[in-house]
């Protein structure tokens, strides 16, 4: 069995390992969001690599969301004090040694989709394929005021999303190419999950990339989204300040509308139920089951039934 799941950070990385804990070695793919990837101190960090890396090594800080659980901040304050202020990225010691290394195989020429697949050997996940959405770069870009973009990073972290969000666009996306083995993956999958990742600013990114969009649409595999969206609202970040920015509706059905024609199966979370039929008006079939992950047998349960909804079984 193969099974790709196209993946944000946060929300993303709970799925991600709910699948990891019922897969065997070869059957898990991840295609990961890079469009929020940036560069601090010379150092290329990529936000949403990290999380799923961290959370499938059990090293994620879980109550942040993002890092390493029991990190030590020396080395920022240490910037801070005697160098810079510029320092609203929080990056723990540990996760520092992440972004220089793979900062150091980027100097020396290895693609990111090399040097993801080389973190991942040395953190211990040899069960996972975890790869970049493109090995250019593509950067998410959120219209802040009329004509003024900042990148999703400064817009989320350092800005603390107060903006309003008028428009989004990925910068790059038109000429990136989808990471080496993305199309073929995709293409050689029995199923692709959408992740409940933040539609616009997670997942519209990786179907962005030329050809990952048009890959989706003609493979044979099942396809299935998740909402990210329950009750009205996300369970935690900007969705809504996405998807309304971008004239979706913040609700799983507006979800459903932004990934129509796309997919097959939408699994709604049983407190929407009401928006069963409208989703089914929209194409597709629909299930129905708890969709919040708090723990790992939230992630693993959730996994299953995707699986089942699909007509396959993890062995
Ligand atoms: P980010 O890149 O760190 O923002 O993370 P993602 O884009 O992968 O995930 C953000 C989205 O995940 C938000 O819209 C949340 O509502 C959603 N999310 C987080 N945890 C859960 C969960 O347990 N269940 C569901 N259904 N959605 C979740």
């Amino acid at each position: 069995m193969k099974i790709t799941t196209l993946s944000g950070g946060v929300g993303g990385a709970k799925l991600v390992k709910g699948f990891y804990d019922i897969l065997n070695e070869n059957e898990l793919n991840v295609i990961c969001n890079t469009g929020d990837d940036l560069e601090l101190f010379g150092l290329y960090i990529c936000p949403d690599l990290d999380i799923v890396m961290y959370t499938l090594a059990g090293l994620v800080d879980e109550e942040k969301g993002w890092g390493v659980k029991n990190d030590t901040f020396h080395c920022l304050k240490a910037l801070n004090e005697l160098y810079t202020r510029e320092n609203w990225f929080n990056i723990g010691d540990y996760d520092l040694a992440t972004h220089i290394y793979r900062t150091e195989l980027l100097a020396k020429g290895y693609s990111l989709t090399t040097v993801t697949e080389i973190l991942c050997k040395n953190l211990g996940l040899e069960k996972v394929n975890l790869q970049p959405m493109s090995d250019d770069r593509v950067r998410t870009m959120v219209m802040v005021k009329p004509n003024v973009y900042i990148p999703f990073q400064e817009y989320f972290v350092k800005r603390k999303c107060q903006d309003p969000v008028l428009n989004v666009v990925y910068e790059g996306a038109e000429k990136a190419k989808p990471g080496v083995k993305v199309l073929e993956t995709i293409t050689n999958s029995d199923i692709i999950v959408i992740c409940p990742s933040n539609p616009i600013a997670s997942i519209g990114p990786i179907l962005s990339v030329k050809g990952i969009r048009e890959h989706l649409k003609k493979a044979k595999g099942v396809k299935v989204a998740v909402t990210p969206i329950i009750q009205g609202a996300p369970l935690k970040g900007p969705a809504d300040k996405f998807m309304a920015g971008m004239g979706y509706q913040v609700s799983a059905l507006g979800v459903a509308e932004y990934y129509k024609s796309l997919v097959d199966i939408f699994i709604l979370d049983e407190r929407d139920t009401h928006l069963k039929n409208s989703i089914e008006k929209l194409g597709y079939s629909v299930h129905i089951t708890d969709t919040v992950m708090n723990s790992l047998n939230d992630k693993v349960k959730l996994s299953k039934f995707i699986l089942e909804t699909s007509g396959l079984k993890a062995e």
